[in-house]
């Protein structure tokens, strides 16, 4: 019988734990599967490690790994694919927006022969309108300037066989956008449609500065575009300025109609001076991320993990 992995990250998520872990239990124990859930704490603050540990005692399925501090989100789902035993992985958030009850569809999927059966959300509830803008909007801009297709509304959630979780091991990079990374990997996906509901308590756990970060690792990780704004940007400023100065020569020798220009001058160096900011601006972002690559640090720190023993 194959296993199944579900992989959880934990960020103040004490309101949230019992009622997702009563549903999943509910979904996993009426398919034709083993089954793990590997809680990945994430540095909480609030008591979800304590109730974490109390269904690890009760149920030996539950096996948690603990953060030293907070890593993020993609870096706690990373350790929990590191640490899974399964054939066939979930990804799921703690929060009840993904409806447990979609694995049932997807592992259907995957029976198809799909190696990825990501969840695409139809609608979404509960979210602010800026959040949803900006979501749209990335996933748009992001969809259209990347050589690979991710697909649009589209998280974390969703099923993806083992072969998938081994590619992944081996990709290195320290900025992690993991569902860029697994539309990249390949092999045949496909997804289920649902309508995302509403955080069942607390509060999201992804701040605009989380949302931001994450959305320029994603374009950085996935596109030189912006990179080579700064070429792009080069040659259309360097066009203007050729247009301009002919136009300087012709109203100086032609026309003999100069005026001393304060208003121009002044208006090309704010421009120029504003493409190259946003060039260097650019071109820092990539070299943050080679000079945290070079590093090598690890990724996380366990604090404590259940002693995984695999017994097939
Ligand atoms: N999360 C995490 N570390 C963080 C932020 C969030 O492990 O630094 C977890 C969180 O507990 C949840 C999932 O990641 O299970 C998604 O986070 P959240 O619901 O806060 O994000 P949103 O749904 O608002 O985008
Ligand atoms: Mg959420």
């Amino acid at each position: 019988m194959e296993t199944l992995s579900i992989i959880i990250p934990i960020y103040n998520e004490e309101h949230n734990i019992p009622a997702l872990y009563a549903r999943l239990k509910n979904v996993v124990s009426s398919l034709e599967l083993t089954y793990e859930f590997v809680f990945v704490n994430d540095g909480s603050k609030d008591n979800s490690i304590t109730l974490i540990k109390q269904l690890a005692s009760i149920d030996p399925a539950v096996k948690y790994i603990d953060f030293s501090r907070n890593f993020g989100h993609q870096i706690a789902v990373t350790a929990g694919l590191d640490g899974c035993t399964g054939d066939k992985i979930v990804i799921i958030d703690a929060d009840l927006q993904d409806p447990p009850e979609l694995i049932g569809d997807m592992y259907a999927k995957m029976q198809e022969g799909y190696e990825v059966v990501y969840a695409k959300r139809r609608s979404r509830k509960g979210e602010s309108f800026l959040k949803k803008y900006t979501a749209q909007v990335f996933y748009r801009t992001l969809a259209s300037i990347t050589s690979i297709s991710i697909p649009v509304d589209t998280g974390d959630f969703r099923m993806i066989d083992r072969k998938i979780v081994d590619v992944l091991k081996n990709m290195p990079e320290q900025h992690k956008f993991l569902r860029g990374q697994i539309s990249w990997i390949g092999f045949n996906q496909t997804f289920v449609e649902y309508d995302r509901d509403e955080r069942l308590a607390g509060v999201t756990g992804y701040t605009y500065k989380k949302m931001i970060r994450f959305a320029l690792d994603g374009i950085t990780s996935f596109s030189d575009l912006p990179i080579r704004f700064a070429t792009i940007s080069g040659f259309v400023v360097s066009f203007i300025a050729f247009i301009i100065m002919l136009y300087a020569l012709y109203s100086r020798f032609i026309l003999q109609d100069y005026v001393p220009g304060w208003t121009s001058l002044i208006l090309s160096v704010m421009f120029i001076g504003g493409i190259q900011l946003i060039a260097i601006g650019i071109i820092g972002e990539y070299i943050s991320r080679i000079s945290s690559n070079v590093r090598k640090r690890p990724l996380y720190i366990v604090r404590e993990k259940t002693t995984t023993s695999k017994k097939d």
